[in-house]
């Protein structure tokens, strides 16, 4: 699985951050998602799809290999 992830649909709800913190983080200045790590190991993508399913922009889009 591989994370992408869209700032200029983010609304900076801040859920992937909260749900997932360690893949998602936010912009200081502006709030808007910002992605530390792309591709969950086996045991941490359940956590990367309940942040993607919260996102209320669908800013976050995981491609299945
Ligand atoms: S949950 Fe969605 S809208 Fe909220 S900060 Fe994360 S990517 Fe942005």
């Amino acid at each position: 699985m591989r994370i992408e992830v869209r700032p200029e649909v983010c609304v900076g709800a801040g859920q992937c951050v909260l749900t997932a913190g360690r893949f998602f983080d936010q912009g200081e200045d502006d709030g808007l998602v910002v992605l530390r790590r792309t591709e969950p190991g086996p045991a941490e993508t359940a956590e990367v799809r309940e942040a993607a399913d919260r996102c209320p922009a669908g800013a976050i889009t995981l491609r299945e290999p």
